[in-house]
């Protein structure tokens, strides 16, 4: 039998290297989109996730260092295509009424890949029976799935301002004001 044995903590450290990559990544997309967003509450949203997500970065390196193997990254493809999806619609959305709504759109993407693989490694850390890397795993999902709330509730506002054409700054009090259908200066 010439095949290696691969096995879980094979998979774990090949996923974590995708993770340390995307985690990078995503640092990179959230100053972009502070840079780019029209409200402040969304520009405040993303600045302090990107604090947080350089912290998740470190929680990494502490997880390579419970394995006892040297912190590398391997191209992760799916964060490569959301960021280039970010980028696009960017070029497409950006400073329209719509940028904010379809940046929070493009976050949720990154938090949702995140979210899906920071779970699978929190379980496969628990099987394997490293319990420090699950805690460090499970304190960065919490981040995670928190931030992707704090985005839902912020895209209330914001796809509104979207439908009805409002740039940011346009306070528009209670209700809908806006007339559905006004002509969009882009
Ligand atoms: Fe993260
Ligand atoms: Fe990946
Ligand atoms: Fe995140």
């Amino acid at each position: 039998m010439a095949a290696k044995q691969k096995t879980l903590e094979d998979a774990f450290y090949e996923t974590l290297k995708d993770v340390f990559y995307a985690e990078k990544q995503s640092v990179r997309a959230l100053k972009k989109s502070a840079k780019n967003a029209e409200s402040d509450e969304l520009r405040q949203a993303f600045e302090t996730h990107a604090d947080e997500s350089a912290n998740q970065v470190e929680r990494l390196q502490q997880v390579f260092e419970i394995l006892g193997k040297p912190a590398r990254s391997k191209t992760c493809e799916a964060m490569q295509g959301l960021s280039a999806e970010m980028e696009e619609d960017l070029g497409d959305f950006g400073e329209t009424p719509a940028a904010d709504a379809v940046l929070i759109a493009s976050a949720q993407a990154i938090e949702h890949y995140e979210i899906a693989r920071y779970g699978t490694l929190r379980t496969w850390a628990g099987q394997l029976g490293h319990q420090d890397a699950v805690k460090l795993l499970e304190d960065t999902l919490r981040e995670e799935k928190k931030t992707d709330e704090l985005l839902t509730q912020l895209a209330e506002r914001a796809n509104s301002q979207a439908d009805q054409g409002e740039s940011e700054g346009v306070e528009s009090g209670s209700g809908r004001s806006g007339a559905r259908g006004r002509a969009k200066a882009k």
